[in-house]
């Protein structure tokens, strides 16, 4: 390592409140699925900012569009409308088919207005102020209070209690875990479509559809968090589009700005026109001009860059050559995932692999200690994935 870039480093841990185990290396630059160190050197990347930079870095197109809103207007507020707000939400419902946008600034804070308007729906029915939520062990939904009331990890929740309360968890595709856990406080069930943090565990369909068909019979609010999993990561714009099963609320963050810091949750009819209203729910930032333009390239370079199609055409040649990288070691244990969400299940901690990857070049993430997790841009070439395996396998020998 440089002195240079050491110096940056130890200045980092001086300043910056240590809240991740960072990895050794201080980022520049980049260029489509690569990044630069301060020293110049080309890292191939399988993370992209955790499954944020689907159009890949330096995207042209995506830079103008933020350049042109920056000349014009960064931020208003939500006090009066903005042209680029307008189009993100017609766009966004329409490759949703939802019917309703609230933008927000990260996947957390879309976590909790869903939450928000999930408790609304239920007082505005029965006055009730004990409503409960069923959540699934081992998600991820955010580090703020309700998000992180909801997430099934004990040890990231546990320094921090109490609380919002009033939330039961069960087991993802279990159904009966989920029958047990209702009753007629219950409001809402919320899931990650595939859980991300939490090992890479797509929901199963046959779940899917019982949970909604549930959901449907007792009036609960079925809310599906596609911040990780959603915008194209999985070959469908949205996870569950793949089940034919529709949540009513839904969480999107990541890739949705490509790097721009928004999220956003949707609703559909029955629960946009009946939870929140003025005066319930706000943000100063949220669905800004800048972000909001964000959003609309976004969403037009999918359509025009076909990057659903791209996705849909590497995704199995990824899933092939790391099933025959896991045939190979007998420490690997399992591939699961869809699409460009994978995950390989190592027998031990992978983050000497991963250390020695960055060594090499490459760029991995874990999910869990005993996981790497592969969430690359959405425009990989089949090259890459070549390109990325040999490197992978070099260090796993
Ligand atoms: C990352 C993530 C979140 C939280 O998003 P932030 O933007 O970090 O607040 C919520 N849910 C899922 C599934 C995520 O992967």
């Amino acid at each position: 390592m440089s002195d240079q870039m050491q110096e940056y480093i130890e200045e980092a841990e001086k300043d910056l409140l240590h809240t991740y185990n960072r990895y050794q290396v201080v980022l520049d630059r980049g260029e489509g699925v690569y990044l630069y160190d301060i020293n110049g050197k080309k890292y191939l990347d399988f993370v992209a900012g955790i499954a944020v930079f689907a159009l890949g870095y330096h995207n042209e197109a995506y830079n103008n569009a933020l350049k042109d809103q920056i000349d014009k207007v960064i931020h208003t507020s939500n006090y009066y409308y903005n042209v680029p707000a307008i189009e993100a939400a017609r766009k966004l419902k329409k490759v949703s088919g939802m019917d309703r946008v609230f933008f927000t600034n990260s996947g957390a804070e879309a976590i909790e207005g869903a939450i928000k308007a999930a408790r609304k729906y239920a007082f505005l029915k029965d006055g009730r102020k004990d409503h409960e939520i069923i959540a699934m062990n081992h998600s991820f939904h955010g580090r703020t209070f309700g998000a992180l009331s909801v997430t099934g990890n004990p040890k990231y929740r546990e320094p921090f209690e109490p609380m919002i309360g009033n939330i039961r968890f069960a087991e993802l595709n279990d159904f009966d875990s989920i029958v047990q856990n209702v009753n007629e406080k219950t409001c809402a069930i919320i899931m990650e479509t595939v859980q991300g943090e939490g090992g890479i565990f797509p929901a199963e369909e046959a779940f899917l559809k019982k949970v909604r068909a549930l959901c449907d019979e007792k009036d609960i609010l079925l809310i599906l968090d596609e911040v990780q999993c959603g915008m194209g990561r999985t070959g469908y714009m949205f996870a569950w589009q793949k089940y034919g099963v529709k949540p009513d609320i839904m969480a999107c963050a990541k890739g949705l700005g490509c790097g721009v810091p928004v999220g956003a949750f949707l609703l559909n009819e029955k629960a946009g026109a009946h939870s929140l209203v003025a005066g319930d729910h706000g943000t100063t930032y949220g669905g800004n001009p800048l972000a909001a333009a964000a959003v609309n390239k976004v969403l037009d370079l999918f359509e025009s860059d076909h990057i659903i199609e791209n996705v849909n055409e590497v995704a199995p040649y990824l899933e092939k050559r790391l099933d025959e990288l896991a045939a190979r070691y007998d420490f690997i244990v399992a591939r699961r995932g869809a699409g460009l969400m994978q995950g390989l299940v190592f027998d031990r901690p992978v983050a000497p692999y991963i250390n020695k990857a960055l060594e090499s070049g490459l760029i991995l993430i874990n999910a869990g200690a005993d996981i790497i997790r592969f969430v690359p841009p959405l425009i990989i070439s089949k090259q890459n994935v070549d390109d990325m395996i040999q490197i992978l396998d070099a260090c796993l020998q």
